[in-house]
């Protein structure tokens, strides 16, 4: 399947009074026409082709209907130039590409009626795919005259073909194969005329927004003279067929632009059916898988570094303490935290042969809840300082004071609670 993006320019020029080009732009059609006639003549033509093609989108997927399309806009510009006299020999031009065929086997489709062009610009070559139904372009075919005479040929402006010419329109169709990154371009003689294919295909190989590609080369036509009225239609394939040429650095950055994506389902039914180019792909035409991937590696360590520094954290926390607690009777060493810090809880390290009753009573309170030491032995050291306190109150209990109680240990006066 084919997805597509359009962007368009269209400008009065620096001579005329009046632009009587139109164009239009959809998901899977687009055209220019450069209408003609006097007054308001040729803006008339070109609105009423561009008009029919319009309202005839939901037939011009097949080539037949594209065809009637431009048949029924020749019609029309005829009846209306024959009932209204200030219309009388109006005409316009017609060069339309429109996506043809099934979503799992499409292809975009030029139909060309006049000296409106259409352009393929694949892999840095620019290739005119209309044939331009002018007079000198006619002479050019028959080698009557050379390509530098046609381009300067006094009636390289006398067209050959029209809508609204009576008679049977004759309609050029051209397929044209899409590969990613493609882009077409649809131009009114007014750009053909001021600007050379060199300079178009620096601007398609450098401006990456369609819209705004089709706008600077309406710019550089006006630099250049502007002697016409100038229109400019860009279509970027999106999504195409890949085929086996890279493409280009300009495809590429075509392809990074962001762009509204026009309602195609872009299911394949079987492996049989075309390659479909998906998000991947498309990122690895970018060149962006690695430039993802190392940013999704960086994030993916990021979040695991900060993990792990958290477990070690919590695991440190947690076991590089130590208290000393009561547990029955008895007075017991914990290695970790009184009541454990997440999923680490305290390990019993050391129950000692101090007894609850072999401490004074004050001390037991803070004994329940746990009391913290740095290291093992200083908790042993506390439980001894404990057991110490209470033989000398035992043996001196008119001591005032203790002498062995530890720097960490609340200071109280034996003498008050003993006596
Ligand atoms: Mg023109």
């Amino acid at each position: 399947m084919t997805v597509l993006r359009g962007g368009s320019a269209s400008d009065v020029g620096r001579v005329r009074t009046v632009n009587q080009d139109s164009v239009f732009v959809s998901a899977t059609l687009f055209a220019v026409a450069d209408g003609m006639g006097g007054h308001a003549g040729g803006e008339v033509a070109s609105a009423a082709a561009i008009s029919i093609l319009e309202r005839s989108q939901g037939s011009v997927g097949t080539k037949e209907g594209l065809v009637e399309a431009l048949v029924m806009a020749n019609e029309e510009i005829l009846e209306m130039s024959s009932s209204d006299a200030s219309l009388a020999g109006m005409g316009t031009t017609m060069v339309a590409a429109s996506l043809v065929g099934t979503e799992e086997n499409d292809v975009l489709v030029l139909a060309n009626v006049g000296d409106s062009r259409g352009y393929h610009f694949h892999g840095g070559r620019l290739d005119q795919i209309t044939k331009d139904h002018s007079l000198a372009a006619e002479l050019l075919r028959e080698g009557s005259i050379t390509e530098a005479e046609a381009a300067h040929h006094p009636q390289r402006h006398v067209i050959t073909r029209a809508l609204g010419i009576p008679g049977e329109v004759n309609v050029d169709l051209f397929d044209v194969e899409l590969s990613l990154g493609d882009r077409v371009l649809l131009c009114s003689d007014g750009l053909s005329n001021e600007v050379d294919s060199e300079e178009i295909i620096r601007v398609l190989s450098t401006i990456t927004d369609p819209h705004e590609a089709a706008e600077d080369l309406v710019r550089r036509a006006n630099a250049n003279g502007g002697a016409d009225n100038i229109s400019v239609v860009i279509i970027d394939a999106l999504v195409a067929r890949e085929r086996d040429d890279e493409p280009t650095r300009a495809h590429v950055a075509v392809i990074a632009e962001p762009a509204a994506k026009p309602s195609l389902d872009p299911e394949p039914a079987d492996s049989e059916k075309p390659e479909k180019v998906g998000w991947f792909a498309r990122r690895k035409k970018m060149g962006v898988p690695r430039l993802l991937t190392f940013r999704v590696i960086g994030f993916f360590l990021l979040v695991v570094g900060v993990i792990a520094a958290g477990w070690y954290f919590v695991n440190w926390y947690a076991t590089s303490s130590y208290y000393v607690t009561s547990s029955g009777t008895q007075i017991v060493i914990y290695q970790g935290r009184p009541g454990g810090v997440l999923w680490i809880q305290p390990k019993l390290v050391e129950v000692t042969p101090t007894s609850t009753t072999q401490i004074l009573p004050i001390r037991q309170p803070a004994l329940k809840t746990g009391v913290n030491e740095p290291s093992l032995s200083a908790a042993k050291n506390y439980v001894s300082n404990l057991a110490n306190e209470y033989s000398q109150s035992v043996t001196t209990p008119n001591a005032s004071t203790s002498t062995t109680i530890p720097s960490s240990m609340p200071r109280i006066s034996i003498h008050h609670l003993v006596s």
